[in-house]
């Protein structure tokens, strides 16, 4: 029996917070689909980059203009 090694590759894009234009307004983390922003500490928002898959919801709906979608380095 042959054993299959599977490997999740994240996704080509991913969010990033400017720290110094959020608002820590909550908006971005209500509608992230893959729960991968918070804000953190009632401060500003952090990504989890190993659950953003990139969508640019967070970013659509930030009105600090806070979020951009950036490919991955
Ligand atoms: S880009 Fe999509 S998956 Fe990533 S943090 Fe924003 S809403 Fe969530
Ligand atoms: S929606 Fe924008 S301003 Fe609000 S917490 Fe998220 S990044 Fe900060």
């Amino acid at each position: 029996m042959v054993e299959k090694t599977v490997i999740k590759a994240k996704a080509k894009r991913h969010a990033v917070v400017d720290r110094e234009h959020c608002a820590a307004c909550g908006a971005c983390e209500a509608v992230c689909p893959r729960g991968a922003i918070v804000v953190w500490k009632g401060s500003f928002s952090v990504v989890n980059d190993d659950l953003c898959v990139g969508c640019g919801r967070c970013s659509a709906e930030c009105p600090a203009s806070a979020i951009s979608i950036e490919v991955r380095a």
